[in-house]
């Protein structure tokens, strides 16, 4: 059996950035993804392909609480879900880490602050390239430094949308984007189109392939197998350390041995590798006596909306500003609503089938030229019953049921009282096409909080250095380790996270 000073499984937000991160320590380390490289193709940019047809997410079916089968909006791939990200990467709030109450509960603390992540965020923001305006935010957290690079530009229509969306009061904000490169002398310009949820051939998304994985290879103490699936984490007799790591790689089984495992297959995979790797001495699953494994499943309450503006609408990307007056609430309601963003610019095809009912009479081709896009995000608590098993067969069982959403309604209510009064709405109807919002369930973009950290074993499954309470060598650094879920996107907080365990690793295990 090979060993390695470390292995990282998956390769995503947490695994990849952590391969970048600790790839100059010369250390051994063998990073294990199930998926392949998406190939880049034309297809990449087809929406027919990507949105219609599923091109690349994962070509599995898991069960809901009731038995029913779904297709999750998964993606198995060098990158992980990244690959086909929007990008947008924000701060969670000061607050956030902290207790908050909501219209529907109690949001807790957690039991590190924001000051414990501020130095690692930057160091994120740096990594992934965020374009930026520091101070624009009027609820951002405190950091003392610019970004280092400057916002991406809005395009006509959007900047106006911007201007008139500020004369009402509001303060919209340059969204913080993860984009590479910029025009260097003797390259042509770059024009952002496809990008929320299309992988980009031109690799200037920053994603953790990008970012993460491609730099990591160029130390030759790394390497990465791909259609690699972890099937099972094997400890050693006293069930404190784990012996090695069962792989299936082209329908064979092999093992390979690590001093250090870190676990970063996504919040749901993880949760299921852990709940799978069950034995004598842990017989509820891996890690898990405190039975917090797969529990406070969240992917926030989450809708694309499209708004039909009278005026044309013939931008590219129009993902550069947001909206936060409302995340913390408003005059007419005093509980946490939530955040909102534009998205990638749609077309006819993505909203072909709700189109009809919504705005009857309008050819799918006029609604293309005048959509202005939204996303909204508002938190969802930790509900123990929301959670991941599995089922006989060893497949994944996604339990979850929305809550919270009366927040999300209001914040919905605020985006139309905006469009109403900027002058720019006709219709208003949702993008249910987008992220696979059609199912709920389906909708695992923002998946987080199936293995929470804390101080406490009693009910968290690892420590808040997201070291296994009871499994001294195993480390989580995807969205698994999330006590609660904040209203903004989860990406940006995964990566400053496993910057810090990276941090820890270097300075206290490897
Ligand atoms: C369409 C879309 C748009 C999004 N837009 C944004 C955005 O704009 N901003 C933002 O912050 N977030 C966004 N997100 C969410 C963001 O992509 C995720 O939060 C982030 O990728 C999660 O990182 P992770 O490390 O937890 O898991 P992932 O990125 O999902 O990585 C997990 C990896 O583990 C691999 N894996 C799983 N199981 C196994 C196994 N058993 N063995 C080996 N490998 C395994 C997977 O193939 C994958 O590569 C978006 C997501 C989607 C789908």
């Amino acid at each position: 059996m090979q060993r390695y000073d470390l292995i990282i499984i998956g390769t995503g937000a947490g695994g990849g950035t952590l391969a970048r991160k600790l790839a100059p320590t010369g250390k051994k380390i063998l990073i294990l993804e199930r998926g392949d490289y998406i190939p880049r193709e034309k297809e990449n940019w087809d929406t027919e392909e990507v949105f219609l047809k599923a091109r690349y997410k994962a070509k599995e079916n898991w069960t809901d609480k009731d038995g029913k089968l779904f297709h999750p909006g998964i993606h198995y791939c060098v990158g992980g879900n990244t690959k086909v990200y929007g990008a947008a990467l924000l701060r969670m709030r000061e607050q956030d880490f902290g207790e908050v109450k909501h219209h529907g509960g109690i949001s807790p603390a957690w039991d590190i602050k924001y000051n414990d992540l501020a130095p690692y965020y930057l160091e994120a923001e740096k990594l992934y390239s965020v374009h930026g305006l520091r101070g624009s935010d009027p609820t951002e957290p405190p950091e003392t430094n610019p970004y280092s690079l400057a916002p991406l530009e809005h395009e006509p229509r959007i900047q106006e949308l911007f201007d008139d969306i500020k004369k009402l009061g509001l303060k919209p904000f340059p969204l913080p984007i993860g984009v590479k490169g910029g025009k260097e002398k003797g390259e042509s310009k770059l024009v952002l189109d496809r990008f929320d949820g299309f992988p980009d051939p031109t690799e200037s998304k920053a994603d953790a392939h990008v970012v993460g994985i491609k730099e990591a290879l160029k130390y030759e103490n790394v390497t990465l197998e791909t259609n690699s699936y972890v099937s099972r984490l094997i400890t050693n007799g006293s069930g404190k350390e784990i012996k090695s790591v069962e792989v299936i790689r082209n329908g064979e089984t092999m093992s390979y041995s690590a001093n250090t495992v870190v676990v970063s297959a996504g919040a749901i995979n993880s949760a299921a590798l852990l709940l799978r790797s069950s034995n004598e001495k842990h017989p509820n699953g891996l890690a898990n006596s405190s039975d917090v494994v797969g529990r406070n499943y969240m992917a926030h309450n989450n809708s694309a909306m499209v708004a039909l503006s009278v005026k044309p609408n013939p931008t590219k990307f129009g993902k550069t500003f947001a909206i936060n007056d409302y995340y913390f609430g408003a005059e007419d309601f005093g509980f946490p609503m939530g955040h909102i963003q534009m998205l990638g610019k749609s077309d006819a095809m993505m909203f072909r089938d709700d189109a009809p009912s919504f705005a009857p009479g309008l050819t799918l081709e006029y609604m293309a030229k005048h959509a202005l896009d939204f996303w909204m995000t508002s938190e969802d608590l930790p509900l123990p019953e929301n959670r991941v098993t599995l089922d006989k067969n060893g497949n994944i069982v996604l339990s979850y049921s929305e809550n919270n959403l009366e927040g999300h309604k209001r914040l919905q209510k605020k985006l139309r009282w905006i469009l109403e009064h900027s002058g720019c709405k006709t219709h208003l109807l949702p993008n249910n096409l987008y992220l696979g919002k059609k199912i709920p369930i389906a909708g695992t973009a923002h998946q987080c909080g199936t293995i929470r950290f804390g101080n406490d074993p009693k009910t968290s499954a690892l420590n808040t250095n997201c070291r296994a309470h009871e499994v001294e060598n195993l480390y989580v650094v995807d969205g698994s380790f999330f006590p609660s879920s904040s209203a903004v996107n989860p990406a940006l907080t995964i990566m400053a996270n496993a910057l810090r365990v990276g941090d820890h690793l270097i300075s206290e295990v490897l």
